[in-house]
């Protein structure tokens, strides 16, 4: 597939100069590259981060600056310096976002300026507020007006306007830095980037998709921060972007707590990471389950150190991958099947046969999982995808039509993979519980078509709800 590329490297010369300024790039510089297919060759053009501007393209998809270095860029520094500089980078790129196109940017801006606007006039009747307060001290009557004022302001809307005033000082430099430092979105302008704090302040740093469980969840700024919204997340593994259409009103977004206003330590940007991992758990892997974790390993070392380990010969092996099973299998997520999981464990064994036992332990923990953990996992996963159908009873539906899009996507097919994730979506906002009699009315008809689902996934649905399963999706049982 000849598509255009992204790269990040160190100049190999400095020879190269940016396709933007013209100015040389420096040896060892860092220089953003874009490989495109040009006829029967590929052109390669250098940027400086500064200087790269988001194609258009890319923005049309809804793909940002943070989704961009995070999803499409590939390191090619030395040192692999991404990870590490992935914020600056983001900057770097948004310095300058493409010029949209008349109407196109006016909503995002007009939403978020909007809701400052009223943040900042809630402000002005707060300390007005306060003025008269101090010169009412003796005079009754006007007291009255004043209460009067203060019943106007929701507890929210007091609250936004007081978060607003601690940061209102703040240059758009030190807002940034704010943001970065609870992971958070740095485009925009100042109006978008307070909306931004002002929401992670009230109501923690926002966290992953419970959808997709990977994706990040952002703030929609052209309605002034109501909603939020997820579009997806690059699968590492299979080398593919994997779309979403998560969508949810602000009150039920995925939040992470606390909310930093002062640079985060090493050890509380650790916990940050390791939070993280957890919100892909669904909350599953919490420190409790840390701590029984290492405990279980703890045990488990033990009983592995007894086997007789004698990897010199085929025999020694099979009874290896024997006894490792039998001292793992009430812990860990291994599969049901003998022979499957004796099969599996041999590979593992077979693999590191140079490592000793114990050290292959970790190797057999670290595939299949502590089993406790995964189910926990698994539940409270459910459970978020339960509370956010409208109607609970079709979460299984959503949950379906999510993992097809996600073995479509994987596979290649992104656009079987967009269809999949809307419908998911869309079965996710339907009221009413979808049944084997109106599940084709769905996909066709003039009163019963519902919006993203098309004639194939309503087909779809029809077939799991009478069968308990789709065709296409039987054939990965593991993923069930
Ligand atoms: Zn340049
Ligand atoms: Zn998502």
């Amino acid at each position: 597939m000849s598509e255009t590329t992204y790269s990040i490297e160190n100049a190999k010369s400095g020879r190269s100069s940016c396709k933007k300024c013209k100015v040389k790039i420096g040896k060892g510089e860092i220089r953003l590259g874009v490989n495109a297919p040009a006829g029967d060759y590929n052109m390669q053009s250098w940027y400086h981060t500064k200087c790269f501007t988001l194609p258009r393209k890319l923005v049309k998809q809804g793909i940002d600056a943070a989704t961009f270095v995070a999803d499409m860029l590939v390191d090619e520094t030395e040192g692999n310096v991404l990870g590490d500089t992935t914020y600056d980078i983001v900057a770097d790129i948004e310095y300058k976002l493409p010029k949209k196109k008349k109407g196109e940017e006016e909503g995002a801006v007009s939403g978020a300026s909007k809701s400052m606007k009223r943040i900042k006039e809630d402000l002005a009747k707060i300390k007005a507020e306060a003025v008269d307060e101090e010169e009412d001290e003796d005079e009754g009557p006007k007291r009255k007006k004043v209460k009067k004022e203060k019943g106007k302001l929701s507890e929210n809307d007091r609250a936004r306007a007081e978060v607003f005033s601690m940061y209102q000082g703040c240059k758009n430099d030190e807002l940034k830095d704010c943001l970065r430092w609870n992971k958070q979105m740095v485009g925009g302008n100042k109006d978008a980037l307070m909306t931004r704090i002002i929401d992670g302040h009230l109501n923690g740093r926002l966290g992953r998709c419970p959808t997709c469980k990977q994706g990040r969840v952002k703030l929609t700024e052209d309605d002034g921060g109501e909603t939020a919204y997820c579009n997806g997340y690059f699968d590492e593994e299979n080398g593919v972007r994997v779309g979403c259409f998560f969508k949810c009103k602000i009150d039920k977004a995925p939040r992470l707590h606390p909310w930093y206003s002062k640079e985060p330590t090493e050890e509380e940007t650790e916990a940050m990471e390791a939070q993280d991992e957890a919100a892909k758990s669904g909350g599953a892997v919490g420190v409790e389950q840390t701590e029984k974790a290492k405990e279980d390993t703890e045990k488990l070392t033990k009983l592995v150190k007894r086997i007789d380990w004698d990897m010199s010969h085929q025999p020694g092996v099979r009874q290896a991958a024997k006894d490792m099973l039998e001292i793992v299998k009430s812990c860990l997520a291994i599969p049901s099947d003998n022979k499957t999981a004796r099969f599996e464990i041999g590979k593992i064994i077979l693999a590191n046969r140079n490592l000793p036992a114990t050290e292959v332990l970790n190797e057999v923990i670290e595939r299949f999982g502590f089993s406790e953990i995964k189910d926990e996992a698994k539940k409270k996963n459910k459970e978020a995808l339960t509370s956010l159908c409208a109607n609970p009873a079709n979460a299984p539906l959503v949950e379906a039509f999510m993992e097809m899009s996600k073995l479509f996507f994987k596979s290649g097919d992104g656009i079987r993979g967009n269809a999949n994730s809307k419908a998911a979506e869309a079965i996710k906002g339907i009221e009413f519980e979808i049944n084997e009699e109106n599940a084709h009315g769905l996909g066709k008809g003039k009163k019963t078509k519902v919006a993203g689902i098309g004639k194939g996934s309503a087909e779809k649905m029809y077939e799991f709800l009478t069968t308990g399963t789709v065709r296409f999706y039987s054939n990965y049982p593991s993923l069930w």
